[in-house]
């Protein structure tokens, strides 16, 4: 099965798709981990993404478009993919679905964790603590959640029209949520 997951950043997004991705056996595909690699290794793509990156704006969509086609193709992926950070606009998601098409595959279920800023500004400010990101400041924080509500919050009516939706409260503790998540897939799973 094919697993979108949604979220502002800080909303738990990352922490969930580990915990579903060990359990179903699903390949995370975070654009996120995959761009913060390319930047720590200071390839030519990070280099060029880094500023981008650490203001909280959004990658251009060929960049992130040629990284997702790599995983979709590769058939050691697939229909067992849960998309972590992809797609944030509308343009994205209708990429998805046209390379999806092409590999014969589909999105099953897609996951909103829906959280307020208040927490996600609480949850930022313990993560600075522990693992220091370059995107992390609480100005940036604001910016991710911005730029989340203005160009990703758009796509949920695009899934939501697909019947495939389901809004997940973010508020609750991480193994409220989980189970929650995992006893919905276990029904797509059969
Ligand atoms: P994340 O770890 O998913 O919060 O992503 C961190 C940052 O990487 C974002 O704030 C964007 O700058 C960039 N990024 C991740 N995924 C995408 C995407 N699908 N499209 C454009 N930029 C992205």
């Amino acid at each position: 099965m094919n697993v979108i997951i949604f979220g502002p950043p800080g909303a738990g997004k990352g922490t969930q798709s580990k915990f579903i991705s060990k359990k179903f056996n699903l390949f995370q595909l975070s654009t996120g981990d995959f761009l913060r690699k390319e930047i720590s290794k200071k390839t030519e793509l990070g280099n060029k993404i880094s500023s981008t990156i650490s203001s909280g704006s959004l990658v251009s969509d060929d960049i992130v478009s040629d990284l997702i086609e790599k995983i979709i193709s590769n058939n050691k992926f697939c229909n067992r993919i849960i998309f972590d950070g992809y797609p944030r606009s509308l343009k994205q998601a209708k990429n998805l679905d046209y390379l999806l098409k092409k590999y014969k595959q589909k999105i099953d279920i897609v996951f909103k964790l829906s959280v307020s800023l208040e927490t996600i500004k609480k949850r930022i400010a313990e993560r600075l603590s522990i693992e220091k990101r370059d995107d992390d400041s609480n100005e940036v924080a604001i910016k991710r959640y911005e730029t989340y509500e203005k160009s990703t919050e758009p796509i949920m009516e695009y899934y939501k029209k697909m019947n495939l939706l389901k809004v997940i409260d973010g508020e609750r503790s991480i193994d409220q949520i989980n189970k929650e998540i995992s006893d919905l897939m276990a029904v797509i799973e059969g």
